[in-house]
């Protein structure tokens, strides 16, 4: 095992050999995905295909992502889930902690002869045939480096554009506990491929619709904090994006201003879906292992960022989340 890989160097070459031996390999990422799920299946799908090797990548359910992800090539490229292979040869997911988490194309996993599970989720649930799963490290970006490292095709433009982004948000930027030199090291060697590293900057991060940022400036004036729990919590209702005509996916980065109040060590965000249902994102300073909590609820995540689906009101999710802390 090579230092803090997280697997074994056979597994590694055991997953590009199934990859490079197969006909057609099948990419999937995990649901309403974020830049490192998206970043990390399309950074593989660019390099196998660059390479003349036939490939698809799907993600299940509406496959819309929040308009700060346009800047990623390839989103043009998704196989809709309801033409992707029911039992691929090799099926690969990417960024997924659980096999509920991909959603419909789950019966695809269960189907598939050989599934490769990529993921930096401490809380994965080892649901495929190999597992290349490294909870040290950075993102799922970083073992898919490896992967395609280990397949020894080369990286390309759109690829490391991919890889740099799902890199940028699973470390925050270069400011989570989780950046290091490997970290670092594959961002130098991305920038080779003249990564557009300011207007990714902007255009993941740094620029809203105005109707959002008054959103935001709403759910934080009405954000409660729990002060014996040092827990920090706010809502978003269906309601609430409807009258400020702002999308679900627009909100991914909410839970970044809540966040920074000095009197949290955990902070909560709750977001009602279109069905109903809410998605609840959990962030700690690292005392509290919100993967942990997550996980009781049926989730998952990392031990300072963690989610999980819930039914409502959300006032009784709070209520069971303080009931862990
Ligand atoms: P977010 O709050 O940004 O949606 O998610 C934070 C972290 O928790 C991410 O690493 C994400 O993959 C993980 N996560 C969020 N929701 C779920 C869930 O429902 N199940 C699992 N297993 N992980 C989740
Ligand atoms: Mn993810």
């Amino acid at each position: 095992m090579s230092l803090n890989a997280g697997y074994p160097d056979d597994d590694l070459a055991r997953a590009a050999a199934l990859i490079a031996g197969a006909g057609l390999v099948a990419l999937a990422c995990h649901v309403s995905p974020d830049g490192d799920a998206l970043g990390s299946m399309l950074a593989l799908h660019h390099v196998l295909r660059a390479a003349g090797h036939p490939s698809v990548a799907a993600f299940a359910g509406p496959q819309v992502v929040g308009d700060h992800y346009r800047d990623l090539p390839g989103l043009d490229t998704l196989t809709p889930p309801e033409r992707f292979p029911v039992e691929p040869e090799v099926m690969v997911t990417l960024d997924c902690g659980s096999i509920d988490r991909l959603g419909d194309l789950a019966d695809s996993a269960r189907g598939a002869k050989e599934l490769v599970v990529i993921d930096h989720h401490v809380s994965n649930t080892r649901f495929g045939s190999l597992h290349l799963i490294d909870a040290g490290a950075a993102a799922s970006a970083v073992v898919t480096a490896r992967l395609i490292g280990a397949l020894g095709l080369p990286l390309n433009h759109d690829a490391a554009v991919c890889l740099y982004a799902g890199l940028v948000c699973d470390t925050g930027r270069f400011q989570y506990e989780s950046t290091g030199v490997e970290a670092f090291e594959l961002a130098r060697h991305l920038l080779e491929f003249d990564v557009p590293v300011a207007r990714l900057n902007r255009t993941l991060f740094d620029e809203h619709r105005l109707a959002y940022l008054r959103l935001v400036g709403e759910v934080l004036s009405r954000a409660e904090l729990v002060e014996p729990k040092a827990f920090i919590w706010a809502s978003v209702s269906q309601e609430d994006l409807g009258r400020h005509d702002v999308t679900f996916e627009e909100t991914e980065g909410l839970i970044d201003f809540l966040r920074q109040a000095r009197e949290a060590e955990v902070s909560c965000v709750l977001k009602e879906a279109a069905d109903g249902t809410f998605r609840v994102s959990l962030r700690s300073l690292g005392a509290v292992d919100v993967s942990a909590v997550a996980a009781r609820h049926g989730g998952g995540g990392h031990r300072f960022a963690a989610g999980f689906t819930a039914s409502g009101p959300a006032d009784a999710v709070v209520e069971r989340i303080l009931a862990d802390l």
